[in-house]
C-alpha cells in the first residue's frame, strides 16, 4: 500500500464534517480538492475555512504563512472528473447508503485504481457502503468527530471486505493529522456511538419511573467526573439527533431490547421539544437546567457505634472520611473487613454502598429497617452529588440521619427513589457491559474502547479503566440486580464479563 503522506485529498462534501477534515488535511499539508453536489458550496465553505483560519492567527494559535498555505491548498472543484489525481477521498455527504454508494462507484471510474476511498458515515455499514464496488478492499471507514478540527478521535472502520493494508494507512495517516485513531469493526454504530447509548438510555429510564429530577441526574453523573449530565448532553446534541442514532442502532441490532429507545425521546421528539435548538428539552433556554434544592445537612447525631465495613477504596475513603468526621469527638470508626458489604454501621443502621440491591432488599438481607444505600463515589470530587435513597421501612430518625452522615463525609447527598444501581453505578456498569460486549465481538480493544470513550465523547475515564477500579463480580452483581428488577434483555451480563467472574 501506497503511504498517503503525500497525496491529494478529495473531500466530497463541503458541510460541517467536510469542511473540517479539508481544513485539517490542508494544515497536514495536503493538497485538498473539495466538491459538493449543492453548486457554489464548496466555495463558500472555502470562504468560512478562510475566516475560520484568520480567526486563529489573530487569537496567536496559528502562525499567519501557515493559515495561508493551509488556505491557498484547498481548491473547489466544480466536477468529480477533475479529481482524478486523488490518492485519498473522504467522503462527508448526506447520511445516505444510496448516495454514498452511488458516489463511490462513480469515483471508481474517476481515480487511480490504488487510491484510497474514506467514508466519513457514523452509522452506515462500512461493509454496505462497499458492495459493488470493483476494489471493495480499498473502502475504510475514516469516522471523525464534530468539530473535526477539535476532536481528536477517528474511529478507522473496517468492513467485511476492507483489505488491513488499507485500514493501516488511514490509521497512520490519522496520526500524521494529529489525530489518535482507533480500529474499529463495522457494527451498528462503531464504537463511540454503541458504547455510548446506556449513558443516556439509563438515564431515560430512571425519569420515565419519576425516580428523580433530570438536573438531580445530571448533578449526580457530573459529581462522578463526567463533564456533563446526561440530560444537558441530550438537550445540547438534539432529542432529535439522538433519537434518530438511538433508533438506527436499535434496528442495526435487529431490535434487540437492549437498544430500545425511550418513550420519553419520542414524546420529546414528537413535541418538537428538542433541546438546547428549539429553546426547550428538558430544561428550558437560555436558563438551562434550574438550581438543586438546597437541602441543609447539620452535623450527625452523637453514636455509640461507628464501624467501616468491607474492602476496597470505597471501604479505604469512609475510613478515612469518618475518621475525619468523628476526630472532633475525639474518636475513630471501627473496621470491620468481613461484613460481606461495604460501607458504615452507625449504631443499628446501616449506610451501604449500592451492589445493586436497592434499600428495601438490603433491609431484608440485613434484618434491619434502617437502611440506605448510596451509590459509587467514582471519581470522587470534594463536595460533589452522591445519590442516595433509603428503605421504605426506615425511621424517620434514619432518614435524616444517613444523608446528614454523607454530608458529614464530604459529599453533596441528593435522594433518589431506591432504585437498583442508584444512577453512577447504574450507567457506569452498563457502559462496562456494553464495551465488553463491543470487545467480545472484536469491535475494538479494551484501549480502544478506553481511548475512544475519552476522546469521542469527553468521559473522565474509559470502561475498562472503570472496571480495573472496581471488580468484575462487582459490576456483575449490579447488572444482575437491575435485570432481578426489570427483566427482559436490556440488563444481560456479558459473557466477556460473566467468564471473569
Ligand atoms: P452536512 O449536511 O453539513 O453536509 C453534507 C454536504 O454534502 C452538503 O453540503 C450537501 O450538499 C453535500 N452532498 C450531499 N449529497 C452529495 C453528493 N452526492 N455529492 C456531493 N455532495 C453531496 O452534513 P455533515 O454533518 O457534514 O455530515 C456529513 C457526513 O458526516 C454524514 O455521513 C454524517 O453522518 C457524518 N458525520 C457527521 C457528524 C456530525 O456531527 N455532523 C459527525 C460524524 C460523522
Amino acid at each position: 500500500m501506497n503511504t498517503l503522506s503525500n497525496a491529494t485529498v478529495l473531500v466530497v462534501g463541503a458541510g460541517i464534517m467536510g469542511a473540517g477534515i479539508a481544513q485539517v488535511a490542508a494544515q497536514a499539508g495536503h493538497r485538498v480538492l473539495l466538491f459538493d453536489l449543492r453548486d457554489g458550496a464548496a466555495v463558500e465553505a472555502r470562504r468560512k475555512l478562510a475566516a475560520t483560519l484568520d480567526g486563529l492567527v489573530t487569537k496567536g494559535k496559528l502562525a499567519a504563512d501557515v493559515a495561508q498555505g493551509a488556505l491557498a491548498r484547498i481548491e473547489p472543484i466544480a466536477a468529480l472528473a477533475e479529481a482524478a489525481g486523488a490518492g485519498l477521498v473522504v467522503e462527508a455527504i448526506v447520511e445516505r447508503l444510496d448516495a454514498k454508494r452511488s458516489l463511490f462507484r462513480e469515483l471508481e471510474g474517476i481515480v487511480d485504481a490504488r487510491a484510497v476511498l474514506a467514508t466519513n458515515t457514523s452509522s452506515i455499514s462500512v461493509t454496505a457502503i462497499a458492495n459493488g464496488l470493483t476494489h471493495p478492499e480499498r473502502l475504510v471507514g475514516m469516522h471523525f468527530f464534530n468539530p473535526v478540527p477539535l476532536m481528536k478521535l477517528v474511529e478507522v472502520v473496517s468492513g467485511l471486505a476492507t483489505a488491513p493494508a488499507v485500514a493501516e494507512a488511514i490509521f497512520e495517516l490519522s496520526r500524521a493529522w494529529g489525530k489518535v485513531p482507533v480500529h474499529a469493526k463495522s457494527t451498528p454504530g462503531f464504537i463511540v456511538n454503541r458504547i455510548a447509548r446506556p449513558y443516556y438510555a439509563e438515564a431515560l429510564a430512571l425519569l420515565l419511573e419519576q425516580a428523580a429530577e433530570p438536573q438531580v441526574l445530571d448533578a449526580c453523573l457530573k459529581g462522578a467526573g463526567f463533564r456533563m449530565g446526561p440530560c444537558e448532553l441530550m438537550d445540547l446534541i438534539g432529542h432529535d439527533t439522538n433519537f434518530s442514532v438511538t433508533s438506527s442502532v436499535y434496528e442495526a441490532n435487529f431490535f434487540d431490547k437492549r437498544y430500545a429507545p425511550s418513550l420519553l425521546q419520542r414524546e420529546l421528539v414528537d413535541g418538537g421539544l428538542l433541546g438546547r435548538k428549539s429553546g426547550r428539552g428538558f430544561y428550558r433556554y437560555p436558563d438551562g437546567a434550574p438550581a438543586l434544592p438546597v437541602a441543609v445537612h447539620g452535623a450527625p447525631d452523637t453514636a455509640h457505634a461507628v464501624a467501616v465495613h468491607g474492602d476496597g477504596p470505597v471501604a479505604d475513603w469512609l475510613e478515612q472520611a469518618a475518621g475525619a468526621a468523628l476526630a472532633a469527638q475525639g474518636w475513630g470508626p471501627a473496621r470491620e473487613r468481613g461484613s460481606g458489604w461495604v460501607g458504615l454501621s452507625v449504631d443499628g443502621a446501616r449506610l451501604v454502598l449500592t451492589d445493586g440491591r436497592p434499600a428495601y432488599r438490603l433491609a431484608a438481607d440485613l434484618g434491619t429497617p434502617d437502611v440506605a444505600v448510596f451509590d459509587r463515589p467514582l471519581g470522587r470530587a470534594p463536595g460533589g452529588a452522591l445519590a442516595y435513597a433509603v428503605a421504605e421501612g426506615a425511621s424517620d430518625l434514619w432518614r435524616a440521619q444517613a444523608p446528614a452522615w454523607l454530608a458529614a463525609l464530604g459529599v453533596a447527598p441528593l435522594p433518589l427513589a431506591d432504585t437498583p444501581g442508584l444512577i453512577v453505578a447504574r450507567t457506569v456498569a452498563m457502559l462496562i457491559n456494553e464495551a465488553a460486549d463491543a470487545v467480545l465481538q472484536g469491535v475494538c480493544t479494551p484501549d480502544g474502547a478506553d481511548a475512544a470513550m475519552k476522546l469521542g465523547v469527553n468521559y473522565p475515564a474509559g470502561p475498562f479503566e472503570w472496571l480495573a477500579g472496581w471488580d468484575v463480580p462487582g459490576v456483575v452483581a449490579v447488572l444482575q440486580a437491575l435485570d432481578a428488577v426489570y427483566r427482559g434483555e436490556r440488563y444481560r451480563v456479558s459473557p466477556w464479563l460473566a467468564r471473569r467472574t
